[in-house]
Order: structure tokens, then sequence, then C-alpha cells
């Protein structure tokens, strides 16, 4: 086992109070039952009494077990515990709109909602930060070639605090390059990278053939429950907690499919700038590269804004944004 997949698994079998499992890109089939569910979350004994909703039950060598949101800080965690009753999305916005402000969470989602009818880019692309700055997204498609580990080096070297980034795996990519993932994962443990880990699909099928409105995740027959839930169960059972968010292969998608990640929780993340393609960041923007290989143009521009950004980013003036600062 090469170190960094040793290493990692040690980590997240010490986070989890878990036995190692063996090869941490395998999917999960310790994870029996795992469904959508809606419902609250409080946690015993807590002095504020605060809630979270419960977005995922499973059973996992006889626990049940939750995944869980915080509306306020967008932040995800699993636990143990049973579900807990079943509520509509309406009395679970209620609990969290008592004061009458809205969680980020809700009002993410209602962006989102405000773009299903976009075919390509549907979701948050943009947001208006309470600071100056990008967040950075990465896109792990399925891909022959290795991760661009230079990238996540560069970026992270000098920095006192974790870099913020969304990872976008794919399913596929997981299984084909465990050791770029659990080296990914020790840089998250170590404390460099600040993750939000966002499905990509399970196998992000694509076909250059045909048009757009039949490839990716509108291929005809795709199971899009099993795009979205066998990806997400990889990533607990590598001791990772899936995000809210959903990376739409190819950033392509339908009205229908927007509103079936709502149900489940979950908000597309589209893209602000997309570098390779010559869209050129503006305060607020997710920006897009991909880091499977593919796209060495992207991640040299990357490396460009990082350079132009230096100062002000040593100054304060301008910062890689995190989940906190939506
Ligand atoms: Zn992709």
């Amino acid at each position: 086992m090469p170190i960094f997949l040793a290493l990692a698994v040690w980590i997240g079998a010490a986070l989890c109070g878990q036995t190692p499992r063996g090869d941490i890109s395998s999917p999960a089939p310790l994870l029996i039952d795992y469904r959508p569910i809606l419902g609250l979350f409080r946690a015993e004994g807590s002095p504020d009494g605060r809630t979270e909703i419960a977005l995922r039950s499973w059973t996992e060598a006889g626990r049940s077990r939750l995944l869980l949101a915080d509306p306020a800080t967008l932040h995800t965690r699993v636990t143990d515990g049973a579900a807990p009753p079943s509520l509509s999305w309406v009395d679970v916005e209620k609990v969290f709109s008592a004061n009458g402000s809205r969680a980020p969470y809700f009002r993410l989602r209602d962006a989102a909602r405000a773009t299903r009818e976009k075919t390509a880019n549907s979701g948050v692309a943009s947001w208006r930060a309470a600071q100056r700055g990008v967040w950075l997204s990465v896109d792990l498609c399925p891909s022959k070639k290795p991760l661009d580990r230079w990238i996540f080096t560069e970026l992270t070297g000098d920095r006192r605090s974790p870099l913020p980034v969304f990872l976008d795996v794919s399913g596929r990519w997981i299984a084909d390059h465990g050791d770029d993932f659990a080296w990914l994962i020790a840089l998250e443990s170590a404390g460099h990278m600040d993750v939000a880990w966002v499905g990509h699909g399970e196998e992000h099928p694509y076909d250059p053939r045909v048009p757009y409105t039949r490839t990716f995740d509108l291929t005809p027959g795709l199971d899009f429950s099993a795009e979205v839930f066998k990806t997400e169960k990889r990533l607990i059972a590598a001791g990772r907690s899936p995000s809210v968010w959903y990376r739409f292969p190819g950033l392509i998608s339908s009205p229908a499919l927007v509103d079936t990640l709502l149900s489940w929780g979950l908000i597309p993340l589209g893209s602000g700038a997309w570098l390779n393609k010559n869209e050129s960041p503006r305060d607020g923007d997710v920006v897009l590269v991909h880091a499977n290989g593919n796209e060495e143009r992207g991640l040299r521009l990357l490396e460009r804004l990082a350079k132009d950004r230096r100062e002000a980013l040593a100054a304060g003036r301008w910062s890689w944004l995190g989940q906190s600062d939506f």
C-alpha cells in the first residue's frame, strides 16, 4: 500500500473511530439502505440547541447513520442516529427562518431554483460575497491521466490557513485514481485544504457524437440517483462528508434534474468563470478548472490568477472564498 494511501486510511479510520476497510477508492457495500431523507436533528446535550438538517440515512455495521447539514454554515457531517420524522421543505425552512432572516443554504437553494430552465450552467455560478475574492472549484472528471498535484502544492504551499476549495469528484475518477484521491485527503487532513467534497456524477457519461441534450446527465436511460448517491457513498466510505453541492457533468442539466437535486437537499454548483474558456473571473465568481490531467492551460491561468492576487491576498484585500462566505 502506498504511503499516502496508508496514511489516509489510517487518518480516516482514526477520525471515525473505525477499523480501516482496505481500498479507500472502492464503492461502499457496507452502507446499507442509503437514501435521501428530510428532517431535523438536534444533538443530545447540545448547549446552544443547535439544529441541523438530516439529508441522508443508512445503516453501517449495524449502526444507524445520518448525513447532516448546517444551513447557516453549509457545513456537513456524519453522525450516529436514526432517521428523524419526515418533514416538508416548507416545514424545515420555517425552523431556520424564525427571526426573519433566512439561512444562506435556503437563499442559495432559491437562487439555484431560479436558474432551473437553463440547460447549461444552471445553479449558483456567482454570489455577492462579504469580501472580495472568488470560489475555487476543481473538477475531477473520469480521466486516464494522473491528478495535476502540482497546482494543489503550489496554491497551498505558503498559506497559513487551509485553502478553501470545491473538489468536484466523479465516482469513476475516484475508482481509477485511489492514490491521487488519498493524496488529496491527506492534504485536507494535514490542514492544507478546506475541502467541500462535491459529487460530479458516478460514471459521468459523455458522448461527443450526440447533442448535449442526450449526453452527460441527460444520457437516455441514465440512473440519476445512482450518479448522485454512489459517489456520496464512496466519499462517506473514505471518511469524508459529502457537501450540499452537486456539479453537473459538462454543466449540462434540465429543469427536472435541478428539481430532483433540490429535493435531495443538493444545490447545483455552476461556474462564473471557466478559465480555459477564457472567461475572466470577477469577484464573487465560482472559478472552474480541471485537475484531471486534461486541462493544463486552465491550470496555468489559475496559477497566473494566484500570482496576480498574491499581494492583495497577503494584505487581506482579496481571498479564496469558502463556504462560510456565502
Ligand atoms: Zn466533468
